[in-house]
């Protein structure tokens, strides 16, 4: 095999490995530059964040995979492209940046900790407290204070972007700052740990992942939902889990829903999630969102006056890594004296990055998040049924093909298997009814949505 089919056979199965976001921000437009006369493969990414990424959570992923497929390779490197290799990568280069600055803003020389895999740039103090996430945020105090003791295990849900990486990873700084690394702390996204997990079935080394986890003092998993489904991997979690708890050692989870509505959780997971303390972030009001903002232009060693801060705080609503990443911009267009920053061309600035995530969605992009989000399949969603299963996720997708994309009734019902325009007015104004009396409606609603903008 030569390289590039080697690469490319190894990027198709981490494409059905990683979450789909991550593949394409990071990977999709990577590829190798050369075999070197040690057999060690480098691989070209778009960019430094791509790289350092890469490096740090996929590495050993892709060198399993690539051994498995060539035992002669003894190795993979990685760098960043530059010149003629790269002017394909080039044109997607502009977005991927916006997308990368976004979700991880530049603190070039922060690195992660090989040892607990936290980030440094997730702590406490800049983490902004209101009502969305104060509940939040006095457990996450009190499990630093008594850790394993209070509140065990510690699981945290909301929205996509709404502080929930920053808010468990910033209490691992914590604990590592405070007890001196006296407490061995380790973060692990599930996405990782179903990896390694994948990965030791494979090569027969599960005593491996056993004894890694099992030393924890305190484990953090993020986004747990990825686990939900993966047989082998809720088992070794579960027993991971057993283990840790009964020696009275902390688990922190964070997940995009509560435990109740991960369906494929297997029971005897949920039901030891819902034995702990379980905390919500919800959307920030419009003074937490001033608030963070002029902690972030703070950060950033910026400053935007009062108005203009107000400006932004009004405009963007949803989501915190939103308005990091419409913050980057603004800055960028400043130092860079492109415009004069006057209120009328921050408002166009603000609308342009917000349209720029509709205008870039597609029916057939919210039809697969629906399905993903209930866990069928996209044509289980046009069938004919009557199952409660499939009735409620086929009017919510109708609904959302309107309040998102704003398509005509027939369109709709076009997309839809060929269903009648009266379906789905019935299907949009059902659930516009219903979206103001149940609370467990529009929180999946407003799950769905930040899922589709963050596509
Ligand atoms: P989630 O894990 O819930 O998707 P993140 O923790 O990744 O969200 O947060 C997205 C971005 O918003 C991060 O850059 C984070 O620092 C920032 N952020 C979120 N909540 C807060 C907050 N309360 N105070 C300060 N920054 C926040
Ligand atoms: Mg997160």
């Amino acid at each position: 095999m030569d390289i590039n089919q080697l690469w490319q056979t190894t990027l198709s199965e981490l494409e059905l490995q990683i979450s789909r976001p991550n593949f394409l921000t990071w990977l999709k437009n990577s590829r190798p530059v050369e075999k070197n006369e040690e057999g060690k493969i480098l691989i070209g990414l778009t960019n430094n964040f791509a790289k350092e990424w890469v490096e740090n959570k996929y590495h050993k992923t892709i060198l399993s995979i690539i051994r498995s497929l060539d035992e002669t390779i003894k190795g993979v490197e990685y760098t960043v492209l530059t010149g003629a290799i790269n002017e394909q990568a080039q044109k997607v280069r502009g977005a991927q940046r916006e997308k990368t600055e976004q979700s991880h803003p530049s603190f070039p020389e922060l690195k992660i900790d090989p040892e607990t895999n936290l980030h440094p740039r997730y702590n406490l103090n800049s983490f902004v407290v209101g009502s969305s996430n104060e509940l939040a945020y006095a457990a996450a105090s009190a499990v630093i204070k008594d850790v394993g003791k209070k509140y065990n295990p510690f699981f945290i849900y909301g929205g996509v972007g709404l502080g929930k990486t920053h808010l468990i990873q910033g209490i691992g700084n914590e604990i590592k700052k405070v007890y001196k690394n006296k407490i061995k702390v380790k973060y692990v996204p599930s996405e990782k740990f179903v990896n390694e997990v994948i990965w030791a079935i494979r090569n027969k080394r599960m005593d491996d992942v056993k004894s890694r986890y099992r030393n924890i003092d305190v484990l953090i998993i993020d986004d747990i939902q990825f686990i939900g489904g993966k047989e082998r991997s809720e088992e070794e979690f579960f027993h991971t889990f057993n283990a840790l708890y009964e020696n009275g050692k902390q688990i922190i989870i964070s997940s995009d829903r509560p435990p109740a509505a991960i369906p494929t959780l297997e029971e005897r997971l949920r039901s030891r999630f819902l034995g702990g303390m379980i905390a919500d972030v919800s959307q920030p009001d419009y003074e937490m969102r001033v608030a963070i903002i002029k902690t972030k232009l703070q950060e950033k060693n910026n400053a935007l006056s009062d108005d203009l801060c107000g400006l932004i705080a009004n405009k963007v609503r949803k989501n915190i890594r939103e308005i990091e990443g419409i913050l980057n911009k603004i800055i960028f267009y400043r130092e860079n004296k492109c415009v004069d920053l006057t209120p009328a061309i921050i408002g166009d600035i603000i609308d342009s990055a917000i349209q720029q995530s509709v205008k870039n969605i597609s029916p057939s992009q919210v039809i697969k998040v629906v399905a993903e989000f209930f866990e069928i399949t996209p044509s289980d969603l046009t069938i004919r049924s009557r199952k409660k299963e499939i009735v409620e996720p086929r009017q919510i997708t109708m609904f959302l093909l309107r309040d998102i994309l704003g398509l005509s009734y027939p369109h709709i019902g076009e997309k839809m298997g060929k269903r009648d325009h009266s379906t789905a007015i019935h299907s949009y104004e059902k659930i516009s009814n219903e979206i103001n009396k149940n609370r467990d409606l529009s929180q999946k609603i407003i799950l769905i949505k930040e899922l589709i903008y963050k596509q």
